[in-house]
């Protein structure tokens, strides 16, 4: 669609009544300009405490829930009143209350139950969103805007991988084509929940946790639209997690590219499959911090003119688990492991972080997310059945001590040196390197260390490549 914007405001960006009215200003502010679609995360901290609430409740624990569903109600009702007055605060108290109840049978229902099906985990923690983009939407209502609140879960069609539903574009562009299109060409502002969706016969479902960016690119890319805004927390997407390494720099502009591999190797500013759905169409996108709207943050395009040399980021990821597969015979041979391992992997729709392999020994190791570990570890254990009971593949070894480190960059291709760089500036801060892996693209360079010296690795390796930002005089 013409001139369209697609704005996505992130848990903190919501996370008061105070961040809502700035939130909503940035929203106007463009709405002023040119057609808009707005995407909100829940409020900061609020999809924890749904899911915390769903756990107390599948353990058997009233009390807790009865705790929680309260300061879900609280918190809410609170920066409503804090927003709004009049009618308009009782009406939206209204609809804010309505889905509260929704929440709180599902919980009392899997309390009941004792267990928590995944589907109605899916329905229950899409609640948050549905809250927040109720709560700005009245807002902006109540300034005049003719801001109007989408579930997402008629706007968004999924697979029914619940918990980290992929979404199915087709569908969804005829939805948004009937459902916000009209809307939009008609003046008005929808305000869109992110995270959620539904499947085509209307079963709710996620996108993963973090996966308001996600909801927002895929609207972005199904309307056409002309940029992609995510508004954040930090200046835009840095040279590391500025946690991790307080001199870490904004970075100007980066590659589609790189801005994957930084998400998929962990760096949370951004939901690792965001940028897939806008690579058709290069859309461009902006990270920005919706705390200083004045910063321009990065843009992230498809290509850039010119590559800047060496690394541009580091980032990293501690939930993580080192699989290991080692035959103990001859007889069996490590590449067929390998290929039956992968298979087995590939069925669990696992996602293999780093994979290593060494020849002699034959052995082979890949790195996943601890989240996958038991699913994985069950179906290795049934592949391989025959040969762990035999002893010709030694037990699988499982190792939770590890983290990743990810050094990313165009412009690292074929720069002589800089890998024997990163390796020396991680061994001198005495932290051990377990594998290495490096993509044939030569974008990344995946390291896994203990997790004790993930961070002080980060560090090292920032410095090394020399990434931080400029001293101030
Ligand atoms: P939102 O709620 O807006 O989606 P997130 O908390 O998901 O925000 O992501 C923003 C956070 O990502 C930042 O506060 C920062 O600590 C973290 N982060 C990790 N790696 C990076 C990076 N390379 N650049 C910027 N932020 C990063
Ligand atoms: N609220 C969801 C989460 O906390 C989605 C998001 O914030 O992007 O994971
Ligand atoms: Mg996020």
């Amino acid at each position: 669609m013409n001139q369209l914007v697609v704005m996505k405001f992130g848990g903190t960006s919501m996370g008061s009544a105070e961040r809502i009215k700035g939130a909503a200003l940035l929203c106007e502010e463009q709405y002023n300009r040119r057609p808009t679609c707005v995407v909100v995360s829940a409020m900061s901290k609020v999809t924890d405490l749904l899911l915390d609430t769903l756990r107390h409740a599948e353990g058997g624990d009233a009390a807790g829930v009865e705790t929680n569903l309260q300061t879900l109600e609280s918190r809410h009702r609170e920066t409503c009143l804090e927003l709004l007055d009049g009618p308009l605060a009782e009406e939206t108290l209204l609809l804010l209350s309505g889905i509260l109840n929704e929440f709180a049978r599902i919980a009392r229902g899997v309390l009941m139950l004792g267990e928590r099906p995944p589907r109605s985990v899916d329905e229950a923690i899409a609640v948050g969103e549905r809250l927040s983009s109720t709560l700005i939407a009245a807002y902006l209502r109540s300034r005049n805007v003719d801001a109007f609140a989408v579930n997402a879960r008629d706007l968004i069609v999924t697979d029914a991988v619940f918990g980290n539903a992929a979404p199915l574009l087709e569908p969804t562009r005829e939805k948004a084509e009937n459902l916000l299109k009209p809307e939009l060409e008609a003046g008005r502002l929808p305000v869109v929940t992110g995270f959620n969706g539904a499947t085509l016969d209307g079963r709710p479902t996620t996108l993963g946790r973090g996966g308001s960016d996600f909801s927002a690119s895929i609207l972005a890319a199904v309307l056409d639209a002309e940029e992609l805004w995510i508004w954040t927390d930090v200046d835009g997407i840095m040279s590391a997690d500025p946690r991790i390494v307080p001199d870490a720099r904004v970075l100007d502009e980066i590659t589609y590219r790189e801005a994957a591999e930084l998400a998929y190797n962990g760096a949370k500013v951004l939901h690792p499959r965001t940028l897939a759905p806008l690579m058709e169409r290069e859309i461009p996108v902006w990270s920005k911090n919706s705390f200083r709207p004045e910063i321009p943050g990065t843009r992230i395009v498809p290509t850039t003119a010119d590559t800047p040399s060496g690394a541009r980021a580091v980032t990293s990821m501690n939930n993580v688990a080192l699989v290991s597969l080692e035959p103990a015979s001859a007889l069996l041979s490590g590449t067929k492991v390998m290929a039956r391992a992968i298979e087995a992997l590939a069925a669990t729709n696992a996602e293999v972080l780093a994979l290593s392999s060494s020849s002699y020994r034959q052995n082979f190791c890949f790195l996943i997310r601890q989240a996958e570990l038991p699913a994985v570890v069950e179906r290795l254990e049934q592949a391989f059945s025959l040969e762990l009971a035999h002893g010709y593949l030694h037990p699988i070894d499982i190792d939770l001590d590890v983290g990743l480190l990810a050094i990313v960059g165009e412009g690292m291709k074929g720069q002589a040196g800089l890998a024997g760089r990163i390796f020396t500036a991680i061994s001198r801060e005495m932290v051990n390197i377990i594998a290495i892996a490096q993509g044939s693209s030569e974008l990344t360079i995946a390291i896994v260390v203990r997790k004790s010296g993930v961070d002080k690795a980060v560090l090292a390796v920032h410095r090394e490549c020399g990434l931080s930002a400029p001293a101030a005089l």
